[in-house]
């Protein structure tokens, strides 16, 4: 067995060799195109850090994320930020491209004269500068999110279906130079997952990183963010202190899932009776937490989504976790060798009267009740949160992280192990961290490469791990 961080240095370097050795240049990142609310989600939820450089290299540290703006106007606002070492307070807008300022009309609008601090991701290269500023012509601090920390974000496709040129190579290393690559390269994984969320409980706090990055993983891919801005408009600290049904308010309103058009007369009598119970509290908070502004509400992903994993009811599998906080928080603070164990007793015990019975607000009532969190939801948020989380403090425990039973893959992950062992279900991955090291290097080498294996450098260089 490896040790913890040993084996991500390893395969680091072995990456690098690996890409130095192809000669590929570090270009010009492409614009990168994801949903603006995305990049805003990330942003607040403190993806990127807190402090950085501008455009004209002043020192930016941000002291207060401040709050989501629900309408018109500048994204964030009580906003403060220290430019040079002087504090600033005011809004933040964040825009997928520096020129949407103008473009979107910003500069001559006058909601956006408190902006503070210019965010933005792609730098339309016309040749020339482009100064931010406001309709009173004072101008604007620019700061750019660098691309390489996106990465990840961007949409790229599956890569073909086909065995690849690596095989071969892979098939002839000895046991021992597999396992240590597989570790190493599942290591390397989970510390980059680490470090993601060590920045966000900097940002905001470990109790806000971890609520927030389990309604991520709540979420699944497609309402990842959903769940996430969901999560960062609704602080836990707040949430703590209200009773059930007013946090159930809180998350079905911000959701959009308390508008008078949802409750039609389809609704069985079960379910208007639980909305009813969320109205008591939900017109009291609507006209601070509603979006009044149709660009400020959260889009939800639902073409293609089972009805287990309907985000309605993975909402009420966050509220019945919240309802156990104590107990949850006290496994991610004090953690064990037993760790897995005692999450997955605690996400068995959990209950809720209403979503252990429905799929969706519309549905039928289920005659058998369900479980609120499956066990491939279990484990992905073990080897995707609570492990990364941990391991940071408790490297001991990354032998239990080995010990993590698989989870059912998906295409890309067939796709993975059809590619580097020729089936899509291969009989020896049967633990988490074997699945995650073929996701790190179908990810590090078979989504970059673009001539059909053939000028990837992985398969010659694999003689080096041995
Ligand atoms: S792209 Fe490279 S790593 Fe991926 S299957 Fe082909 S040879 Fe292997």
């Amino acid at each position: 067995m490896t040790t913890y961080r040993t084996a991500a240095n390893r395969y680091a370097s072995f990456r690098d060799e690996v890409f130095a050795s192809s000669g590929s240049q570090v270009a010009e990142p492409s614009p990168i195109d994801i949903p603006e609310m995305e990049l805003q989600a990330m942003w607040f939820g403190g993806e990127f850090g807190r402090h950085f450089s501008g455009t004209r290299g002043e020192t930016i540290e941000i002291v207060q994320f401040g709050h989501w703006n629900h309408s018109a106007g500048p994204d964030f606002t009580e906003v403060a930020v220290r430019i040079d070492g002087q504090l600033h307070s005011g809004s933040l807008e964040i825009d997928l491209s520096l020129h949407s300022w103008e473009s979107h009309g910003h500069g001559a609008n006058t909601h956006f004269d408190d902006v503070v601090l210019h965010v933005f991701l792609n730098h339309d290269h016309d040749g020339g500068d482009f100064y931010t500023r406001t309709s009173q012509h004072q101008e604007i601090t620019q700061l750019r999110i660098d691309p390489a920390w996106l990465h990840h974000a961007k949409a790229r496709d599956l890569a073909e279906a086909f065995p690849g040129r690596c095989l071969t190579p892979l098939q002839q290393l000895s046991d021992t130079a597999a396992e240590t690559l597989i570790e190493s390269a599942a290591q390397y994984r989970l510390e980059r997952k680490s470090r993601r969320l060590s920045a966000m409980a900097d940002a905001t706090s470990a109790d806000q990183m971890m609520y927030q990055a389990i309604a991520e993983a709540l979420g699944y891919r497609k309402n990842k963010y959903a769940m996430s801005i969901m999560a960062q408009r609704n602080p836990i600290k707040s949430m703590l202190l209200l009773p059930s049904t007013a946090r159930e308010a809180h998350w079905y309103g911000t959701a959009g899932w308390m508008q008078t058009e949802v409750h039609d007369a389809s609704l069985s009598e079960e379910t208007s009776t639980y909305l009813k119970d969320l109205w008591q509290h939900w017109w009291k908070i609507r006209p601070e937490i509603e979006a009044k502004d149709e660009r400020r509400a959260i889009k939800w992903h639902l073409a293609g989504t089972r009805p287990v994993n309907h985000p309605q009811r993975r909402l009420g599998a966050l509220a019945a976790l919240v309802d156990s906080w104590n107990a949850a928080s006290a496994i991610w603070k004090n953690p064990t060798a037993d760790i897995t164990k005692h999450w997955t007793v605690l996400l068995e015990s959990l209950q809720h009267d209403h979503w252990q019975h429905h799929y969706t607000l519309h549905s039928k009532r289920a005659a058998k009740a369900m479980r609120l969190i499956g066990q491939d939801r279990q484990r992905d948020i073990l080897g995707n949160v609570l492990f990364p989380y941990c391991l940071a403090d408790h490297p001991e425990l990354w032998a239990a992280f080995l010990s993590l039973p698989a989870v059912d893959g998906n295409e890309k992950l067939r796709r993975a192990q059809l590619r580097l062992f020729g089936t899509k279900k291969h009989p020896t991955i049967k633990r988490y961290y074997q699945q995650q090291a073929l996701l790190q290097i179908y990810d590090d080498f078979c989504l970059e490469d673009t001539s059909e294996c053939a000028e990837c450098p992985f398969p010659e260089q694999l003689c080096q791990w041995q």
